[in-house]
């Protein structure tokens, strides 16, 4: 049964293929973490991920043992308080979720949709003169659409606004640096492109967010308490620990190769799948679509919902689906983890196959 499920080749956008240096990893027994052999581990992995992201100095990392809406939550709650305005914008199931949590949590907020991929609209602008923070998903992974952290990031420091960015799709396939776009808060989690198991959520904080972190009100998403345990390579819980190692290992690969190179080779996967499908009667979704990720509509009457149900039952190949009322018009490619052209050609192989076409 177990063999059924894990059998399939996996192009989903979380979780996704995993490489054999963090499978190894998974198969050891867990370790004892309170001591200096495993403090030493995570003060790597925060070292390791300040740099990737281009944090400040005085930038730390936080390792939340949930998957990555707590910390969106968490983010939220230790960083706003009844004094902010915060402006989310809201491109579809991510954004909602921080509009969400910002109601569940009495924050006032407003949201906004844009029109193309960045904050150039003036409009925006006119309508939330009074924010505090601005709340955004990098990629919004349910619609495809990764956003121009440029313009997102001039944006935020025109209105000096607290910048929280949920980079959790789009981290280490595509760019994102904290100083260049002026982040205070960016949210990454474990199942994504860094294609470990879910279950780890990391919060790169800047010294600005850290100074306004609120007064402990809560106890185990308290920011307050992981920076002091954190201090000395510590969390207030017991983390995912076999996670945190496999975590350190693809941290010091990706360090290794440099993490341009990490962004190319998802680059490449993905103009190589979205070259090759193009004769199909497929087209993309989104004029904004992030490596991590290609969102395809039918040209023909065929429904997604049945193209991914086709594929699953027929060629063992799972592809994410959309709900709501995008549920037979989109499907989702994603082109994280441990993808390699020939694995993105089962997929591509079996598109041709399924439309009765020769490649
Ligand atoms: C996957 C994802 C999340 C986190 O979802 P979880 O189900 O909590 O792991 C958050 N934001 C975006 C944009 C995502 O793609």
């Amino acid at each position: 049964m177990i063999n059924k499920l894990t059998e399939k080749y996996i192009f989903t956008p979380g979780p996704v293929r995993m490489f054999e240096e963090t499978l190894e990893i998974g198969a050891l027994q867990t370790p004892y973490f309170r001591n200096e052999a495993f403090s030493k581990i995570t003060l790597e992995c925060e070292e390791n991920i300040l740099k990737i992201t281009n944090a400040a100095c005085g930038s730390r990392v936080l390792f939340l043992t949930a998957s990555g809406t707590a910390g969106m939550e968490a983010v939220v709650q230790n960083l706003l308080c009844s004094d902010d305005k915060a402006l989310v914008i809201n491109g579809g199931t991510f954004g909602q979720r921080f509009v969400d949590i910002c109601k569940i949590h009495s924050i006032h907020h407003t949201e906004a949709k844009v029109q193309n991929n960045n904050l150039c609209d003036t409009a925006i602008l006119d309508a939330h003169k009074d924010a505090t923070a601005l709340l955004i998903n990098a990629h919004e992974t349910s619609i495809g659409t990764l956003y121009d952290l440029d313009s997102v990031g001039a944006f935020a420091k025109e209105h000096n606004l607290l910048h929280i960015v949920d980079a959790i799709s789009m981290f280490v396939t595509d760019a994102v640096d904290m100083q260049k776009h002026h982040i205070d808060a960016l949210v990454i989690s474990s199942h994504k492109g860094l294609a470990l198991p879910p279950g780890l959520s990391m919060v790169v904080l800047s010294p600005r967010a850290i100074e306004k972190i609120n007064p402990v009100h809560q106890l185990y998403f308290d920011f307050n308490s992981y920076l002091k345990d954190g201090a000395r390579g510590q969390t207030p819980f017991t983390p995912a620990i076999t996670i945190i190692l496999q975590l350190h290992q693809r941290l010091e690969q990706i360090v290794h190769d440099s993490i341009e190179s990490e962004i190319n080779k998802a680059k490449e996967i993905a103009t190589y799948f979205r070259e090759a499908i193009q004769d199909l009667p497929l087209k993309p979704y989104s004029f904004h679509m992030p490596n991590a990720m290609t969102i395809l509509t039918p040209t023909d009457e065929k429904l997604a919902s049945l193209i991914v149900k086709d594929l699953d039952e027929k060629y063992n190949i799972i592809v994410a689906p959309n709900g709501g009322e995008l549920k037979d018009k989109v499907f989702r490619v994603a082109h994280m983890g441990a993808m390699t052209k020939e694995y993105t050609d089962v997929l591509i192989d079996a598109l041709f196959d399924y439309y009765g076409r020769k490649r």
